[in-house]
């Protein structure tokens, strides 16, 4: 499963300029399991769209084998959040426990038992594509599952505890300007 190829990269923003095709396909459905027909119709669609397109395919697929049966109409944030939980077995991502002597370290010295889980950046983004695959499907905006406080507070919480438990930041970037400093040591010298 390579869902989360592209952990690092940003993500382009949901395009709205994109959804003309999209709507003209809307139902409130998953695609069925044997459609394959419009895979190779559309004329190279952007890596975001098909990772997005894989990932609705992907998420579909778990509900499909949920028990008891979900249908997408059903589906809540608890729903999604169980979705994210499943995929932790998939991940690729060190997260120490607490009480490892690596907690916060952001390169460990050696192995150690704690657990590899989705990445905080990946989830973050693969939710940014299925809430605007959700609503390119049918999906009403309001009942969006995928925009549940529920989960962005489940989000936050694990930037929150990755980032202390890998010893890096999730901040924003700031950019400071370099100024030129050459000269201040100049400054009282004499
Ligand atoms: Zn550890």
């Amino acid at each position: 499963m390579d869902l989360f190829s592209e952990s690092s990269s940003n993500p382009t923003p949901y395009d709205t300029t994109n959804t003309a095709a999209a709507a003209a396909a809307v139902v409130t459905a998953c695609p069925s399991p044997s459609s394959s027909s419009s895979a190779t119709a559309a004329a190279t669609p952007s890596r975001y769209e098909n990772q997005k397109r894989r990932d609705w395919n992907t998420f579909c697929q778990y509900l499909r084998n949920h028990r008891p049966p979900l249908s997408l109409p059903m589906c809540s944030g608890a729903h999604v959040l169980e979705f994210l939980r499943y995929l932790d077995q998939f991940g690729k991502t060190k997260v120490h426990n607490q009480t490892c002597p690596f907690f916060g370290l952001p390169n460990p010295p050696a192995p150690c038992p704690c657990p590899l889980r989705q990445a905080w950046g990946s989830l973050d983004a693969l939710i940014g594509r299925l809430r605007a695959a959700y609503e390119e499907n049918g999906g009403r905006p309001e009942s969006n599952p995928f925009g549940a406080r529920a989960v962005r507070l489940y989000l936050r919480e694990v930037r929150d505890f990755q980032a202390k438990a890998r010893g890096v930041s999730y901040e924003k970037k700031r950019k400071r300007p370099k100024q030129k400093i050459a000269n201040s040591n100049q400054d009282g010298a004499t």
